[in-house]
């Protein structure tokens, strides 16, 4: 069954558009990869399905126009996002940071100290004082303790060293495996995307220019559309 889909959809920052006709479906349970190059919408169309800034066009959720929901609804609809700068309460404690996230569901704090041993190692200790790593995996973990059906990660692997990068990978792959949760994930790391990722969705200039299972993202077209 569909979770998300957007068709046709336009976005401002003012007078300046960004986005220009994006299209872009989300199963149950299926991993989307959302590629492009700098500066073609990817954050930005992160920003409209979280009702973040204006949108116009077609974005259904589960059933329900987003279109017509704030976006405090639209988290409460089951869309979790883990945005770009992994945003944490910088005084607050690991624990206190994935309690005040907490919304009832199969994600608790022990669950997530589970996916990530070192949040648990850390629970203690104030967010400001963890590495860039343990940060990452924080606000993924805030994020699950929402309890979406869908989880948007933007950018979760930027800056980290490769053996952090490759414990969020990890982490990613059991999300997939283990639950039913969609995910929509935004990375400059086209290999491991193509590990985990079903199926990819390339923007370019603000529209979406491409849609297929990542298999069929031939090095020709990751070259044209994405730069590596
Ligand atoms: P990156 O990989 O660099 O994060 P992206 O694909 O996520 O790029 P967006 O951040 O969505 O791209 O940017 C799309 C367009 O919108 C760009 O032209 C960008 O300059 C513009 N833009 C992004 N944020 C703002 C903003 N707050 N105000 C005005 N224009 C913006």
């Amino acid at each position: 069954m569909t979770l998300l889909s957007l068709a046709s959809v336009t976005a401002s920052y003012g007078a300046s558009q960004a986005l220009f006709g994006v299209d872009l479906d989300i199963r149950e349970g299926e991993v989307v990869a959302l590629l492009g190059r700098n500066g073609m919408g990817k954050t930005t169309t992160v920003k409209a399905i979280c009702r973040m800034i204006p949108a116009s066009g077609s974005m259904q959720f589960a059933g329900q126009d987003l279109m017509l929901l704030p976006s405090h609804r639209a988290a409460r609809l089951g869309i979790g996002l883990v945005p770009e700068g992994r945003r944490c309460f910088r005084d607050l404690t690991v624990a206190e940071n994935l309690i005040c996230a907490a919304r009832p569901g199969e994600w608790g704090q022990a669950e997530v100290e589970t996916l990530f041993p070192r949040l648990a190692e850390r629970r203690g200790q104030r967010a400001a004082t963890l590495s860039g790593g343990e940060q990452q995996m924080l606000a993924i973990g805030r994020a699950l303790m929402t309890n979406p059906r869908l989880l948007i990660l933007d950018e979760a692997t930027e800056g980290l060293a490769p053996v952090i990068r490759q414990e969020i990978w990890a982490a990613v792959a059991r999300l997939k495996s283990a639950s039913g949760l969609a995910l929509l994930v935004i990375d400059k790391t086209l290999k491991e995307l193509k590990a985990v990722a079903d199926r990819a969705v390339v923007l370019e200039r603000g529209r979406t220019v491409w849609t297929g299972p990542i298999a069929e993202l031939t090095p020709d077209l990751s070259t044209r559309y994405v730069g590596v």
